[in-house]
C-alpha cells in the first residue's frame, strides 16, 4: 500500500514510536528529520556541525538546509512505496516546500495525522526516553522500558540519552513548536488532510487509532485538484456526454497513477 504520510505533534507526542510501527506495519520509509540530522551529526559533515549548533540550544535547524536535506532524501528508492514523514515538515516554509515538491512528482500527500498530547506529559516522557545509539529503537524508563534495563531489545548496546533531552532544552523545544510548528495544523485542516489521535493512551491504543485512519484513507485522490465544474442537468445529451468523456479521462488518469506509483 503507497501511502504518503505526515506526523505532525510536539516533541516527545510518541512520533518516532508511531512511525516505527507504521514501517513495520505498512513497509512505508520511515522520514525523520531528527534522525537525518544526528546521522550528519555522528559523521562529524558540515551540515551535523551546523545542525548541532541549533539542536543543542532546542531551536529548528534553518528551512534551506533542511529541506535540502529532505528532498535528496526522499529520491532514494525504498519511498517509492511510500512514506512517514516524522518531524518534518515543522514550519510552513517546509510544508510548501514538500507540497510543491510532490506536485512536481504527481504525488500526493495522503493524510497529516496529528499526535495531541498536553505539555505537562511531554515534558516527563522526553525526560524518561532513552534511545538505542546503534538502531535508533525509542525507549522510555516510565512507559516502554526495555527488556533489560540499560540494553536495546534489539542488539544489546547500551542505551543513552539525547543532549537535547534535558528538562531546560525540553522547554525551549515545546516553546517552539507551538510558534513555528503548531501553525501547520490549520494548514493541514484547511487542506482538508489533517486527522487528530489522542497521544495520551496507551502506545498500542494510538498504534490502533493510527492504523485505523491510515487504512481509511482512499490512495491515489488528489484533493488538491480543482472542482470539476457542475453538470447542467437541464441538458440530458450534454450530461450523457460529458459522462462519457469524464470517464474516459477517470480511465486515463488512473492508468497515469498507477504507472506513477508502481
Ligand atoms: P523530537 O522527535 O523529540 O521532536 P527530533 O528528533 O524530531 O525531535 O528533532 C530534534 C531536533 O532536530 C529539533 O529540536 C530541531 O533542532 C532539529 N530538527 C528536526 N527536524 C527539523 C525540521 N524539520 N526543521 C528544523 N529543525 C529540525
Ligand atoms: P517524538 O518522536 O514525537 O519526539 P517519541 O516517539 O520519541 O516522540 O516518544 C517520546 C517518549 O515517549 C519515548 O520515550 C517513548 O517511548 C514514549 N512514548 C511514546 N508514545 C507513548 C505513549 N503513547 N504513552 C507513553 N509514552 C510514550
Amino acid at each position: 500500500m503507497s501511502k504518503y504520510l505526515i506526523l505532525l505533534g510536539a516533541p516527545g507526542a510518541g512520533k518516532g514510536t508511531q512511525a516505527e510501527i507504521l514501517f513495520k506495519e505498512f513497509g512505508l520509509a520511515h522520514i525523520s528529520s531528527g534522525d537525518l540530522f544526528r546521522e550528519n551529526i555522528s559523521k562529524q559533515t558540515p551540515l551535523g556541525t551546523l545542525a548541532k549548533s541549533y539542536m543543542d540550544k532546542g531551536e529548528l535547524v534553518p528551512d534551506d538546509v533542511t529541506i535540502q536535506m529532505v528532498m535528496e532524501r526522499i529520491t532514494r528508492p525504498d519511498c517509492a512505496k511510500g512514506v512517514v514523514f516524522d518531524g518534518f515538515p515543522r514550519t510552513v516554509t517546509q510544508a510548501q516546500a514538500l507540497k510543491a515538491a510532490f506536485g512536481k512528482k504527481r504525488k500526493k500527500i495522503d493524510g497529516v495525522l496529528l499526535v495531541a498530547v498536553r505539555d505537562e506529559l511531554l515534558v516527563e516522557r522526553l525526560t524518561a526516553r532513552w534511545i538505542c545509539p546503534l538502531c535508533g529503537s525509542v525507549y522510555n524508563v516510565l512507559s516502554n522500558p526495555p527488556k533489560t534495563a540499560g540494553k536495546c531489545d534489539k542488539d544489546e548496546a547500551a542505551l543513552g540519552q539525547r543532549d537535547d533531552d534535558k528538562p531546560e532544552t525540553v522547554k525551549r523545544r515545546l516553546n517552539v513548536y507551538h510558534t513555528q510548528t503548531a501553525p501547520l495544523i490549520d494548514f493541514y485542516r484547511a487542506a482538508k488532510l489533517l486527522h487528530q489521535v489522542d497521544g495520551e493512551q496507551k502506545i498500542e491504543n494510538v498504534q490502533q487509532a493510527i492504523v485505523k485512519i491510515v487504512k481509511s484513507l482512499r490512495p491515489g485522490v488528489r484533493r488538491d485538484r480543482p472542482q470539476k465544474p457542475k453538470r447542467n442537468r437541464d441538458n440530458a445529451r450534454s450530461r450523457t456526454n460529458r459522462g462519457r468523456s469524464t470517464r474516459s479521462a477517470k480511465a486515463k488518469s488512473s492508468t497515469g497513477r498507477n504507472n506513477r506509483r508502481a
